[in-house]
């Protein structure tokens, strides 16, 4: 029985790395460890899970020669230290993540596996490479070393255990080097075509296309074993189907990334800033869509006796309001007032535009010349709209 899919993975798009310590988030699980002040989450399938895992092994030939309690032992054990392993294989990942300076957040232990939360993406393919092998080199190394005991100790129950552990930390190992994404190999995979091509995007997306590939090829090995009964991976099909689904599902998840990555750098605050009309905010809502609609504008800005912008009319709140209420209600009313945080460069454009949205949630933002001049608001639904069809 092997646990396969430890993988990992940057956490969001880019954002910032908190300077105090992640909360706990009661929906990922429960903290059993801190290893290396890495919070460890097992997920409340996971216990249930090496219940099924317990048991299944107890009843295997495995541990036929064995008497019924000490089955269970045998089997609760071997289940223990599979997980130890892809625990241990995660860390490996998170180290040397932690190594090139980029902040781990959180390691998860699934039913399936585990995952590595590293906040930032490697900068190199060469950084990439090496946190990606590190997970299957510690797999094996651990494979190797039980070999090595397996031989060194006389047949009966520790030995049994110890050379499950090693057949386990082979297979881990092996398999998580295949090369398609999300596997450990198809990072490495990714990273050799980053080197070569000196395009990250386009060797995501032929990592995560060789992940798919993988995908079908596993359901093909579990067709062959369901035909050849007794064969090698007769036992296996129903779990090399499950593994398959969430290679297919996840590589899936990296080709459409991909496509959002390639779309990023043009996606610009100057292209999609709305022309904005400023009014004071005693106007009559009425009346300031009406000139709005005559100036060719699609955002209101309320400004003071000044000039001066002072808050974002809200576009939701203005398509809230009923048509027969709007002449009674001051455009004022429903604008929200402009913190420092909503005024952001027309010059902004890609990531650097993504984090300044990210940083302030608003559905509006002013955008202003380097002179200091406005341009016009940003709404975050054209910016949302700028990444659908995806
Ligand atoms: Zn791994």
């Amino acid at each position: 029985m092997a646990t396969s899919t430890p993988e990992r993975g940057t956490a969001d798009s880019g954002q910032p790395a908190p300077d105090r310590p992640p909360r706990r988030d009661p929906r990922l699980g429960i903290v059993v460890a801190r290893p290396f002040g890495i919070p460890v989450y097992i997920s409340p399938y996971w216990l249930i899970f090496a219940v099924v895992l317990v048991v299944l092994y107890a009843t295997s030939d495995q541990t036929s020669r064995i008497s019924t309690q000490g089955r269970y032992i045998v089997a609760a054990a071997f289940v223990l230290l599979l997980y130890a392993s892809v625990l241990v294989h995660e860390l490996a990942h998170c180290v040397v993540a932690r190594g090139f300076g980029l902040p781990v957040r959180r390691v998860l232990l699934y039913p399936l596996g585990g995952y590595s939360e590293i906040e930032q993406e490697p900068p190199t393919p060469g950084r990439e490479a090496l946190i990606s092998a590190a997970g299957p080199a510690v797999s094996l190394a651990i494979a190797g070393i039980g070999y090595l005991i397996a031989r060194a100790i006389p047949p009966g129950l520790a030995h049994q255990l110890v050379a499950q552990l090693f057949f386990a930390n082979l297979v881990v190992g092996i398999f998580n080097l295949l090369p398609g994404l999300p596997l450990d190999g198809g990072r490495i995979f990714r990273a050799g075509i980053w080197k070569v091509t000196g395009r990250p995007v386009a060797a995501t997306t032929t990592a995560a296309w060789a992940g798919r590939v993988l995908a079908i090829t596993l359901v093909g090995f579990a067709l062959v074993g369901l035909r050849e009964r007794g064969s090698f991976i007769s036992g296996y099909w129903l779990w090399l189907v499950v593994i398959a689904g969430f290679i297919w599902i996840q590589s899936t998840q990296a080709i459409r990334a991909a496509k959002i990555r390639e779309r990023l750098p043009m996606v610009s605050a100057r292209t999609l800033g709305r022309r904005a009309l400023p009014v004071s905010a005693s106007l009559p809502l009425a009346e300031a869509v009406r000139r709005a609609q005559a100036a060719g504008a699609r955002a209101l800005v309320i400004v003071d006796h000044e000039g001066t912008p002072t808050a974002l009319v809200s576009e939701s709140a203005v398509q809230a309001t009923p048509e027969e209420r709007r002449p009674w209600i001051e455009v004022g009313s429903l604008a929200r007032s402009l913190g420092p945080e909503l005024v952001l460069s027309a010059n902004l454009y890609g990531m650097d535009l993504i984090k300044a949205v990210q940083q302030a949630p608003a559905s509006e933002y002013l955008l202003i010349e380097p002179s200091g001049q406005v341009f016009g608001v940003l709404a975050a639904a054209d910016l949302d709209l700028a990444f659908t069809g995806v």
